[in-house]
């Protein structure tokens, strides 16, 4: 489960499955239309935390499992073909939207883990919600996650599409900066997952090989996992979900802030830990707007 701590830090945590869950479908499709909206970005991203997730399994030999990708395919489709149908609140399309949802759900608990679901685009939106503070236009987690997944779609099929492979160099922690912008108690929270994740000379040398052996076929595995920028960005347009930070109402530097710095958060690898490591992330977060 997605849990607060005191602190204000938003985390992972594991928590009891429920025995059954009860929707009346009529109610949530009668809801404003934003809400459902929210719902389908929080869909949108499985592809892009599948090609997050993978690659970290191919690089650094982490737990991986396409389980709950085996399990919500056929759904997924199904909501991506009804995705007007969800800006329009029709029922069919509102309960298969929360049927996907309630599947992906259900893949934690299978893997114990929420990474099918949740990988470098909802660090970007967990970042909004910690710490942009008065900033914070009221969007909700899924109108976030839906933007953000557009951004990492970005940073993954850009390096992706590069025939060589990213050259990494040791992690530079800055503590001082990550105080300044997180205050001291959340930084020291975030400093010791990020630290599990962080690379020194050697760990960049050791993933400088590994990328050079599996480069090919990485491109070519991710290639078969991914889904074009375009075609996301004309789902959620379909949806009626916000695609960019000005959509957001997000003052677009503190969007750009959370692209640089949302990798800190956990140790969760993603593209956007291989653009920092690669010196790269920088000029992707400056082309959002
Ligand atoms: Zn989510």
């Amino acid at each position: 489960a997605s849990i607060t701590l005191e602190s204000g830090l938003k985390i992972s945590l594991p928590a009891h499955a429920p025995k059954g869950v009860f929707m009346d479908i009529g109610v949530i499709a009668a809801a404003p239309a934003f809400l459902a909206a929210s719902g389908f970005g929080d869909c949108v991203c499985s592809s892009v935390c599948q090609v997050d997730w993978w690659m970290s399994h191919r690089l650094l030999d982490s737990f991986y499992d396409d389980g709950p990708y085996l399990l919500m395919a056929e759904d997924e489709k199904d909501v991506f073909a009804k995705a007007a149908g969800i800006r329009a609140g029709n029922p069919d399309a509102i309960g298969s939207l929360v049927r996907l949802l309630m599947l992906s759900g259900l893949g934690v608990a299978i893997t114990g883990v929420s990474n099918h679901g949740s990988m470098g685009e909802h660090q970007i939106s967990h970042y909004i919600d910690c710490f942009a503070h008065q900033r914070h236009p009221g969007t909700l987690h899924g109108e976030q996650v839906g933007v953000a997944t557009l951004t990492v779609g970005r940073i993954q099929q850009g390096l992706l599409g590069r025939s060589d492979p990213p050259v990494m160099q040791p992690t530079r922690i800055d503590e001082a900066d990550m105080q300044r912008r997180m205050g001291p108690l959340i930084a020291g929270q975030c400093l010791t997952e990020y630290r599990k994740k962080t690379l020194d000379q050697a760990g960049a040398e050791r993933l400088n090989t590994r990328l050079a052996t599996i480069w090919p076929e990485l491109q070519r595995e991710c290639a078969a996992m991914i889904r074009s920028v375009d075609e996301m960005k004309a789902l959620l347009e379909q949806a009626g979900a916000p695609t960019s930070a000005a959509d957001l109402g997000l003052d677009v530097d503190f969007y750009r802030e959370a692209v640089n710095h949302a990798h800190e958060m956990r140790n969760r690898y993603s593209f956007t830990d291989i653009a920092c490591n690669a010196g790269v992330l920088a000029d992707f977060a400056a082309r959002e707007a």
